[in-house]
């Protein structure tokens, strides 16, 4: 852990900005921003854009979720960031992990001390080899969604502990799973029935109501489901004992789907002292837990004056174009697959923290390095006029489906990650887990 020693950060103005006071490099002293160690290296590696991960701000959701959600164990979506901190902090307190591949499940158990009986292999559609893999591993929780998969699973893991994924309403979520996975209703007889005849040990039920969901039916909806799919697993001869309730939990409404999905919960399964019930919660964790300093590395402006307000220039359409070292092929490929939107800050100018006053703003449009010119992080922002090559822009809520997706498009490297414990609430308890006491 010696990368999280050296984050221990001078924190010298607790009025930084939050990004700021991640960052083990920077010490700032009367308003200046001195990149001391920065200074030292390279003039490449001193405007390499960098990730700050708050691992206190993990902790705290896992609390947050242990407060809201009590009866319902979180296994980690992997998928949404792998980041190793994050999971080695993660199964220190006691999470679960939702693994979508072979590739996860090892890196999983390569943090040791995850007992393999604390993975779910949540994928419906999977490679044979990827199975067996799981089955040489002890994983033996494992989600389906179609005959064919059944078949696969008797040959090569008939051990195998089967969760049935059905088909739930995702269509108020950012990114729709349904048009991909999970067995409508009418057809989870049929696939229980050949379950059974296949000698297959079925154990419950899991759904998705699509990532980034904004709309708290869905999940009440969605447990009315799974209600019914356990009835249907009692006529097929089965006694399920899983319900798994997926992801698609946010930070800004968590609370709302937790007290929604609770009491939906208590309606349809109001006797569950058999029932053990799970979730796949990643957005949740991560999203707020990173954030991103990108450097202007080049600028298209109008030649001249920068700062000359014309009177016959529409001000709403960008007349300065700022070209920033990640973009949709790497961090921000969360634009193109994830519908995310995202707003830049001034993180520093000049050298400067502390932003000119008055500041005048100006449209301008945000782009990443490479020469596709798909690669546009924002369309149109507002960002002060004064704003220059060498200057630092920063980016909130870039923990979740970033990272993991991100390309060497062009040769250009993935933003690395610099690691803080927060230095707030949970900070000790994350050094604790880490075995940094
Ligand atoms: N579980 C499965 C099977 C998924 O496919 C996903 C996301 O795609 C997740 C969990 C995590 O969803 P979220 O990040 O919305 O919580």
């Amino acid at each position: 852990l010696n990368e999280l020693d050296d984050a221990e950060i001078d924190v010298i103005d607790p009025s930084l900005p939050p990004l700021l006071r991640g960052h083990p490099d920077i010490h700032l002293r009367s308003g200046v921003i001195k990149a001391s160690r920065l200074a030292a290296q390279s003039e490449h590696n001193a405007e390499k854009a960098f990730f700050v991960a708050d691992l206190g701000q993990v902790y705290r959701q896992h609390q947050r979720w242990k407060r809201f959600l009590p009866g319902i164990e979180p296994f980690y979506a992997v998928k949404c960031n792998p980041d190793p901190f994050v999971l080695r902090l993660l199964a220190a307190l006691g999470a679960g992990f939702d693994c979508a591949s072979s590739g996860e499940i090892s890196q999983v158990l390569q943090i040791g001390g995850v007992d393999p009986s604390k993975i779910i292999f949540a994928n419906p559609c999977k490679a044979t080899s990827f199975i067996r893999n799981a089955a040489k591993s002890g994983v033996d929780m494992m989600t389906f969604d179609n005959g064919d998969e059944l078949y696969k699973i008797a040959r090569v893991h008939p051990k195998a502990r089967l969760v049935i994924r059905i088909l739930t309403d995702d269509s108020k979520s950012l990114c729709r799973l349904g048009l991909k996975f999970g067995a409508p209703l009418v057809t989870v007889p049929g696939l229980l029935r050949k379950a059974k005849e296949l000698g297959l040990n079925v154990v419950g039920v899991s759904f998705h109501v699509g990532s980034g969901c904004y709309d708290s039916n869905a999940f009440s909806d969605a447990i009315m489901r799974a209600r019914s799919a356990f009835d249907m697993g009692k006529e097929a001869g089965y006694d399920f004992t899983v319900l798994d309730v997926g992801g698609g939990f946010e930070d800004g409404n968590f609370e709302t789907n937790a007290s929604v999905l609770s009491s939906a919960i208590d309606r349809y399964f109001p006797v569950r002292e058999s029932i053990r019930i799970i979730a796949e919660p990643g957005r949740f964790y991560v999203s707020k837990a990173f954030r991103l300093a990108a450097n202007i590395i080049a600028r298209r402006a109008p030649m001249g004056d920068c700062s000359d307000q014309r009177s016959d220039v529409d001000s709403s359409q960008p007349t300065v174009m700022y070209y920033i070292n990640d973009g949709v092929y790497g961090a921000f490929n969360c634009i193109l697959f994830d519908h995310q939107v995202v707003h830049p800050y001034v993180l520093s100018m000049g050298g400067s923290f502390h932003l000119p006053s008055p500041v005048i703003l100006r449209a301008s449009s945000v782009w990443g390095p490479t020469c596709d010119s798909i690669d546009c992080v924002c369309p149109v922002t507002q960002l002060p006029a004064q704003l220059s090559v060498g200057d630092w822009l920063a980016f909130e809520n870039m923990g979740a489906y970033t990272i993991c997706a991100a390309s060497q498009f062009n040769g250009f490297e993935i933003s690395s990650v610099i690691y803080t414990d927060g230095g707030g609430s949970g900070s000790a308890e994350v050094r604790r887990a880490l075995g940094r006491g």
